[in-house]
Parts: structure tokens; C-alpha cells; sequence
């Protein structure tokens, strides 16, 4: 396995639109135990290939305290959204910033698992929010896109001014 890099806001790849996968290969099972590796290295709740690069319709999920329970999600499609409440939500790709964003907070879904394995499941509560958020990813959608276009504004000034920063202590 091997840790990948995320992308930051504003890379343009975040933008992209992932493409089906059309199988689930050896090649599509490493790329999923990378994004594994890199959630867990990263401390997040979920990630989508678009955040490391790849478009392709691949995203890991654990929502679990104990960091044991993965979630594999290929090719995710929602079903039924039901409800809607306004929480908080960050991203890998835009570090240190949070914000309230409305979601449904009830969704059926199907995908396929790391074998290629069709699945459908209700999720609520975090992970309802934490699919919602990671099947926008492979649309090119951020968290962000929600808010309004100041606060947005705002959060690219931050993160340019981070990358900066960054490439001035390296
Ligand atoms: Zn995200």
C-alpha cells in the first residue's frame, strides 16, 4: 500500500468529473486500499479518487470511532435522500476550515464493493452526510460550492495564502 497525495482547494482536478468505473479490477483494488492508507494517515471520516487525482467513481468511508469499520463505495449512486438538516462539514482538500452545510439527512444507496459486488444500504446521521459529500467530490463539487460566493471567496484567499506559506518553509 502506499500513501497518496490529496489535493488542495483550489487545484483545478478537484473540478473534474469522475468517470465510471467499468471494473473492478486488481488495479481498482490497490488504488481503493491506497485511499485506505491515506484517510486513515489523514485522520478523515471519507475520501473520493477526485482528492487524490484520480477520476475515476471510487470513495472509502469509516465513520467509526474506532477506525475499524471501512466502507467501500464504487460506481455510488443515491437512491432516495430523505430529510434535511444543516451541520457542520471540512474536507481533506480545504484543511482547517469548517462550515454548516444542509443535507438530506436519511439516504438509500447502492455501489459496489471492493470485490464488484453490487450493494445497496440506508445510512444515516454522519454517514448519510459523509456519502452525500464524497459522491459530490466526483462531480467536482466541494462543500464550499454551498456557500455563499464571500465565504467562498474567503477560503481560496486562506488556502493560497497557506500554499504560500507552505512553499516558503520547504
Ligand atoms: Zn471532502
Amino acid at each position: 500500500m502506499a500513501l497518496l497525495d490529496i489535493l488542495i482547494y483550489p487545484d483545478p482536478r478537484l473540478r473534474e468529473q469522475a468517470a465510471p468505473v467499468t471494473r473492478v479490477d486488481d488495479g481498482v483494488r490497490r488504488l481503493v486500499d491506497d485511499m485506505l492508507e491515506t484517510m486513515y494517515e489523514a485522520r478523515g471520516i471519507g475520501l473520493a479518487a477526485t482528492q487524490v487525482g484520480v477520476a475515476q467513481r471510487v470513495v472509502v468511508i469509516d465513520v467509526s470511532e474506532e477506525r475499524d469499520q471501512p466502507r467501500v463505495l464504487i460506481n455510488p449512486e443515491i437512491l432516495e435522500a430523505t430529510g434535511e438538516a444543516s451541520g457542520e462539514e471540512g474536507c481533506l482538500s480545504i484543511p482547517g476550515y469548517y462550515d454548516d452545510v444542509a443535507r438530506a439527512t436519511r439516504v438509500r444507496y447502492q455501489a459496489l464493493d471492493r470485490n464488484g459486488e453490487a450493494y445497496e444500504e440506508s445510512a444515516e446521521g454522519t454517514l448519510a452526510v459523509c456519502i452525500q459529500h464524497e459522491i459530490d467530490h466526483l462531480d467536482g463539487r466541494l462543500f464550499i460550492d454551498y456557500l455563499s460566493e464571500l465565504k467562498r471567496k474567503r477560503v481560496r484567499k486562506r488556502m493560497e495564502k497557506r500554499e504560500r506559506q507552505l512553499g516558503a518553509a520547504s
